[in-house]
């Protein structure tokens, strides 16, 4: 849809002109997984797909929400009564930015505001469709109210949104990475002081493409898992007396490993310690301008959360062994797993190919189609008129 339609619905929705339209992407994680909350690296990048809001301000302390992507009316809210609703309808994203903001002290924007949004963004896919939303909102108003934020700010504050108001636990990652990315690059963002670096990463100039391979599946398995590894992960550290698994050093990982004597944290030390590295380790081949090297280090990534943190499923195994058997650099799941997707890098030449066999193997084990895209490093979230 181009902005003029967008537009155009916000128009009829509210009948007024919105000020302005803002965007902010989707992203994928090259590398770092379950690394956040133990303190460590993580390297996503943003995704062409975006969220976009039409957005304007009210007078009144209203707030109204409405998505053109499901069928749901628009939501009114009066901004005095704004209250955290875990488990809440997809308006809690937006109106959790507000609470947010105000709890931050950004009071102007009790005036209100009507929000029209549309996104490009798969959801569901592991691939951020949330914080789109988040940062989308949350940088109109920061533009239209004037607010002094910057955009790491920014983050956080959309963060806390998602923690606090929607309930959901995610790490800083997500946010960070639709609010501070830039095209033709990865972010490499420390999650202990924030500090980001923006590395090259631009596939296409090399003759390659970093596929988005969305399994469309998400096993139930997973809803628990992610706090047991969180306390798996805790348990390691309290075991090796350090603080979080990020001061474990990689060089005396098997030193530290002969401390643990329950098999489970072992494992879960192994993978954060060594997926840890993993992020140092493609950092290194990004900066020395070797794409192509990060093919096996994407794989090992995948066999560690596969075999280590056990964290993948039928799915994303057979993406992963099908596109590295049909001639992939590497491949990896992202994201939390049990379903969502996987990244695949692949020469340009070849992805037709290499998404032929991913599809065929996945239709012949009897799982969904999925949906393959490339994933083209693109800028984080901008003002779009
Ligand atoms: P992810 O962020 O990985 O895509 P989440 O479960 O964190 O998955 O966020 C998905 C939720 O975000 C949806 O259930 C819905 O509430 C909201 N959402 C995402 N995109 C849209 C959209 N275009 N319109 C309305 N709500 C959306
Ligand atoms: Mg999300």
């Amino acid at each position: 849809m181009s902005t003029t339609e967008l537009i155009g619905e916000f128009e009829e929705l509210y009948g007024c002109e919105p000020e302005g339209v803002w965007a902010a992407p989707g992203r994928v994680n090259l590398i770092g997984e379950y690394t956040d909350f133990n303190d460590g690296f993580v390297m996503p990048l943003a995704l062409p797909h975006t969220a976009r809001v039409a957005v304007a301000r009210r007078t009144d302390g209203l707030l109204r929400l409405h998505s053109g992507d499901i069928d749901a009316g628009v939501t009114e809210l009066r901004i005095a009564d704004l209250a955290p609703q875990p488990g809440g309808g997809w308006w809690t994203y937006p109106a959790g930015v507000v609470w947010a903001l105000l709890e931050a002290g950004h009071e102007a924007v009790a005036g209100g505001a009507d929000v029209h949004l549309r996104s490009t963004v798969p959801t569901g896919a592991g691939l951020s469709s949330s914080a789109a939303i988040e940062v989308s909102v949350g940088l109109a108003l920061a533009d239209l109210y004037e607010l002094p934020l910057d955009r790491p700010r920014l983050a956080l504050l959309c963060q806390r949104a998602e923690n606090a108001f929607v309930g959901v636990p995610t790490g800083i990652m997500d946010q960070t990475a639709s609010a501070c990315c830039e095209a033709g690059h990865a972010l490499h963002l420390d999650t202990r002081d924030l500090s980001r670096r923006q590395v090259p990463f631009d596939p296409a100039a090399q003759g390659l493409e970093l596929l988005v391979v969305d399994t469309r599946v998400q096993h139930a398995l997973g809803d628990g898992a992610y706090a047991e590894r969180r306390e798996g992960c805790e348990e390691g550290a309290r075991q090796l007396g350090v603080h979080r698994l990020r001061d474990v050093p990689y060089e005396e990982l098997p030193a530290f490993l002969g401390k643990l004597s329950d098999e489970r944290v072992l494992r879960y030390v192994r993978h954060v310690v060594s997926d840890n590295h993993r992020v140092t380790r493609v950092a290194e081949r990004l900066d020395a301008g070797d794409l192509r090297g990060l093919g096996p280090i994407l794989t090992e990534g995948h066999a560690s959360l596969r075999d280590d943190l056990r964290v993948s499923c039928a799915e994303l195994d057979l993406v992963v062994a099908s596109a590295v058997a049909a001639g992939a650099l590497g491949a990896r799941m992202t994201g939390g797993g049990f379903g969502g997707s996987a990244v695949v890098l692949v020469e340009s030449a070849a992805a037709t190919a290499v998404t032929a066999a991913v599809v065929a193997a996945l239709a012949e084990a009897g799982h969904q189609a999925p949906r393959v895209f490339p994933a083209s490093p693109s800028r984080g979230a901008h003002r779009v008129s």
